[in-house]
């Protein structure tokens, strides 16, 4: 059964998100009640800062936001990161058990050392061979303690290495989780996780942040002329470019498709639309060749959209305006960059 106190603490935290929740009109579901409850709990920092510089920014904690902010900071990925770190803190926290260990061994060692100058001792003048025999023992017993201690000991140096194995793997799965299989760049989980990042820095930051969605233009009927391993090569080799146009904390994902995204953390719409530009002039620059086969497929028109996202609006409403944008690329004759507004 929980304390008194407890039992007061959490009530009076629940009923906090409730209120919450019905003054804010917001659903009274399981997701909005872990967020408020947590938030009120004060045990999630980076929660509780993005909640605060929200309502500072007078930004309205509508539904939509509430889920963008659950998805960040209770969804899978959070998870696993909890098991990262978990293991990281079990790793650590066998590493001081060793250390102890060998401490202990060496005392043990010393105490049967000891021990038997002891027996040896009273086996000279005594004869008091019963004494002797219990000494003895007592040294035997040490011995025993020290064997069994260094089995202990390689069984632990064993359970770390398997742990610190266990982490690797854990790496490398969410690497490849967040990875697109085809191009090699980010997927789709990783640009919604890595906007949401971005959105985050620069409310706290005040730094412009934008976002370009490109497009390879008339794909189909590339694909439909040379064939769909031509076409996923022409992919890689987009994605390969889009990642040598840019530099440092930009972030160039597969967006689905033909289509890719380009975040631009610390970027003003006029730097993004001057960066659109030499995208989509490098890009279609580029004769597609294979050389093993001494073919020549011509070259790949981009269409991009760029949008510059505006303080207090969610991810959704900024990918929609870079997509109107890419649009209106579209709609203005292709091979062009279209921009928000
Ligand atoms: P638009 O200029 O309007 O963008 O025309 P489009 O033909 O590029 O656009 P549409 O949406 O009609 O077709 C997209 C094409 O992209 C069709 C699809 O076969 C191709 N595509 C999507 N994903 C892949 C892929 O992984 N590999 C290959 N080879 N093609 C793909
Ligand atoms: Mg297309
Ligand atoms: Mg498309």
């Amino acid at each position: 059964m929980a304390s008194a106190d407890e039992f007061d603490k959490v009530s009076a935290l629940a009923a906090k998100a409730m209120d919450r929740m019905l003054s804010d009109r917001l659903l009274a579901n399981p997701e909005n009640f872990t967020l408020w409850f947590v938030y009120f709990s004060g045990q999630h920092p980076d929660l509780t800062r993005a909640v605060d510089i929200a309502s500072r920014d007078g930004i309205a904690l509508s539904q939509s936001l509430c889920d963008e902010l659950f998805k960040r900071f209770f969804s899978l990925d959070a998870e696993v990161q909890a098991i990262r770190e978990t293991s990281d803190k079990a790793r650590f926290a066998l590493g001081r058990v060793l250390e102890q260990l060998g401490n202990v061994g060496s005392e043990t060692e010393r105490y049967g050392s000891a021990l038997s100058g002891f027996s040896e001792e009273l086996s000279q003048p005594l004869g008091l061979t019963d004494l002797r025999a219990m000494v003895a023992a007592i040294a035997a017993e040490t011995a025993g303690i020290v064997e069994r201690q260094t089995a202990l000991q390689l069984q632990l140096q064993e359970s770390s290495l398997q742990l610190a194995e266990m982490r690797v793997s854990l790496d490398s799965a969410r690497r490849e989780a967040m990875t697109d299989g085809l191009t090699g760049i980010a997927n789709r989980k990783a640009f919604d996780l890595m906007l949401l990042e971005a959105m985050d820095e620069t409310a706290r930051d005040g730094q412009p942040l934008s976002l370009l969605m490109v497009d390879i233009d008339h794909f189909k009927s590339f694909n439909d002329t040379h064939g769909h391993l031509v076409g996923d090569h022409v992919l890689k080799l987009v994605a390969r470019m889009l990642t040598e146009c840019i530099k440092g904390r930009d972030t160039a994902a597969r967006y689905g498709g033909e289509e890719f995204a380009i975040i631009l953390p610390r970027t003003s719409l006029d730097n993004a639309v001057k960066l659109a530009e030499q995208v989509r002039a490098f890009v279609g620059g580029r004769q597609i060749v294979n050389k093993a086969r001494n073919a020549n497929y011509g070259t790949v028109a981009l269409s991009i959209g760029v949008a510059q996202f505006r303080p207090g609006e969610n991810s959704q409403s900024l990918v929609r305006r870079a997509d109107q944008a890419l649009y209106s690329a579209k709609r203005g004759g292709r091979n062009r960059v279209g921009v928000e507004g």
